[in-house]
């Protein structure tokens, strides 16, 4: 279906906002690494939105030179703040850990 998630040099999908009580936006980002080596709640993170894409990029994995960062496509105006989501990005993560599996020769068995 969605072909180009699984293209390295391709968009990951889109960032998901939500609004708070005050009707601010709210910036949900990955709560894992696209590696789905680390919790970015845990590991330093980098969130930065230019040219309406946001890269969210795990520094644990930026240091072994690996595919490390997110590409989420933004459209709104840079939110108030951000946060992790476990939920939201599920099923990118998921699918990024089992390439990820699968390049490195581990499935099978
Ligand atoms: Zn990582």
């Amino acid at each position: 279906m969605d072909r180009q998630l699984l293209e390295p040099s391709q968009m990951d999908g889109h960032l998901t906002y939500r609004f708070d009580s005050a009707a601010r936006s709210v910036a949900l980002l990955p709560a894992r690494c696209k590696l789905g080596r680390h919790t970015l709640g845990h590991s330093q993170f980098r969130a930065v939105v230019h040219d309406g894409e946001a890269h969210i990029s795990c520094l644990a994995c930026a240091t072994d030179g690996a595919d490390h960062f997110w590409r989420l496509a933004s459209t709104s105006p840079a939110p108030a703040s951000a946060e992790l989501s476990d939920e939201r990005y599920d099923e990118l993560a998921l699918r990024r850990t089992q390439m990820a599996l699968s390049q490195a020769g581990l499935h099978g068995a």
